[in-house]
């Protein structure tokens, strides 16, 4: 049968069924299918579509290496906000089988792929305790285009296949970072250049005895230099960022502050600055640990963030960003000895400062930096360079057909600063120019423009359990499919 939007995919189950395509499998897009599943009272079709074909880790979670860890301790984790003990309560009755720890406490911070076999176990639990007629379909496959016809959006795969939706879910997550030298170079097109960190052959081909050149010192950086570390790599590892600064450790007897009146501090970036200085000095002096203030503006932060016009916005993340990255995302203590120790062995080394040359030849790479505040250029020959600079927060230059294709039908919109998504703080994705598109979502990472804080795990379980009876709400109104299509 002929079909105006190409090869139909081949529906499942009963066609009548209201249709909730999430694009994305990561930890937002598996959170709000598992959702749906648990609350939905009436039939759904849920349709999960991911890129590797295994919905669940995302980018964060699907790391094979046994000592990247999370960084937030094991009862902070749970991926349901309706059961806060969730996760420890998972791992606790695991502990001792095989690649599980013997023993878990509640302050333990566990492999991440751990969590990335939990939120797999969570989906295929609410599978099973789904309400008759709600049923969840995964697909594998590279979503690229999203078009409304009448009532309905037509989603469009990479390999030419599409299927017709009634709500989309955008959980697309977190988008590769930007290039070291922001302008096109030859060295990017070359095997010695690594864009996407987080795939799992980013390491290969690398001699024992290479140097190497990770650009970034967060998060991302420190995963790799501790996978580096533990298969034995003897080469010299160098870590570049722009400012120097380093994540700090997670402590565990830091608890949280509770911060008083903040309803009352104007909202500019000079008087928060100065309040969260005066907040640390007050703590100090009380023998408390700056960690519970940074901790204790969390349930705020978003409230802060939305508080603030976009010029202060701006403000934030020209003046006071990476200090705020450095001590908002912390590592686990283990992890950021075991880094400190490499570097005092010389075995890492760290820079300050700007990238202004690399070239590949036949010998490897050629990097020179500038060191920051300085005329003093450093040279560099290593084997592969790594871009470390974390997920990317500008919309404005992703190549993504999918992104691309939705911007030039005006369907989303990038906010203000460009960090994501323009969205209602709900998740309901506005059109070019402001209006509610109604029928797409998002959560998680590219709500940062309107949010801010809404990549973690904190946030993201808040998000897909409200979006879920959001979307379960507006379903009950659509029509049956055989009196649309
Ligand atoms: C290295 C790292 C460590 C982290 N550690 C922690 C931690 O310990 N604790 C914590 O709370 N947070 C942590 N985070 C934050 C993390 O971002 C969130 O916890 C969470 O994993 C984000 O999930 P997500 O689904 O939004 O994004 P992602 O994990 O990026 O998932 C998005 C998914 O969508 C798929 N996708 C994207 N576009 C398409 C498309 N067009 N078609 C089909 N599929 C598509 C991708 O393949 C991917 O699987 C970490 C982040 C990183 C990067």
């Amino acid at each position: 049968m002929f079909s105006p939007f190409g090869e139909l995919l081949p529906m499942k189950f009963t066609p009548s069924l209201p249709r909730v395509v999430i694009v994305g499998g990561g930890v937002s897009g598996t959170l709000v299918a598992a959702q749906l599943l648990r609350r939905a009272r009436h039939p759904l079709h849920v349709q999960l579509i991911e890129r590797t074909g295994a919905a669940g880790p995302g980018v964060a979670y699907g790391t094979r290496c046994q000592d990247h860890l999370l960084n937030v301790p094991v009862s902070r984790m749970s991926a349901l906000p309706e059961e806060p003990e969730h996760f420890l309560q998972w791992l606790t009755a695991r502990a001792g089988r095989p690649g599980f720890p013997g023993l878990v406490s509640p302050r333990d911070y566990v492999a991440r792929h751990l969590y990335g076999l939990y939120v797999r176990e969570v989906l295929s639990a609410a599978c099973g305790t789904a309400a008759a007629g709600t049923v969840l379909e995964q697909i594998a496959g590279e979503v690229v285009d999203l078009e409304e016809s009448g009532e309905e959006l037509v989603v469009r795969f990479a390999d030419g296949r599409a299927l017709l939706a009634d709500r989309v879910v955008l959980a697309i997550g977190n988008l590769p970072g930007e290039y070291p030298i922001p302008r096109p170079l030859p060295f990017y097109q070359t095997p010695r250049y690594i864009h996407v960190p987080w795939r799992g052959d980013a390491l290969d081909g690398l001699a024992p005895d290479d140097e190497v050149l990770l650009v970034g010192q967060g998060l991302t950086a420190t995963d790799l230099i501790v996978q580096l570390a533990r298969q034995g790599h003897r080469g010299t590892i160098h870590a570049l960022s722009r400012h120097g600064i380093r994540p700090q450790a997670h402590r565990s007897e830091a608890g949280t502050r509770a911060i008083a009146d903040w309803e009352d501090v104007p909202p500019t970036i000079r008087a928060w600055t100065r309040r969260v200085i005066d907040e640390i000095r007050a703590a100090t002096e009380e023998g408390e640990d700056w960690r519970g203030v940074v901790d204790g503006m969390r349930p705020y932060t978003q409230a802060i963030w939305q508080s603030l016009s976009w010029d202060e916005r701006a403000r934030f993340l020209r003046h006071v960003r990476p200090l705020w990255e450095a001590h908002r995302h912390r590592v686990a203590p283990a992890t950021a000895a075991f880094v400190d120790q490499l570097a005092a062995e010389g075995k890492v080394k760290f820079y300050a400062g700007r990238l202004q040359v690399l070239e590949a030849d036949d010998r490897g790479v050629h990097a020179m930096l500038r060191r920051r505040g300085t005329i003093q250029h450093v040279s560099l020959r290593v084997a592969k360079v790594i871009n470390c600079t974390g997920p990317r927060t500008d919309y404005t230059k992703y190549q993504h057909p999918l992104l691309v294709h939705l911007l030039a039908r005006g369907l989303i919109d990038h906010d203000p600063l460009a960090l994501g998504i323009n969205a209602l703080p709900t998740g309901e994705v506005l059109r070019y120019r402001g209006a509610p598109l109604e029928r797409v979502f998002t959560l998680g990472a590219p709500l940062k423009g309107v949010l801010w804080e809404s990549s973690a795990v904190r946030e993201i379980r808040v998000q897909a359990a409200d979006l879920a009876e959001r979307l379960i709400a507006s379903v009950a109104a659509v029509a049956p499919a055989e009196n649309r299509v």
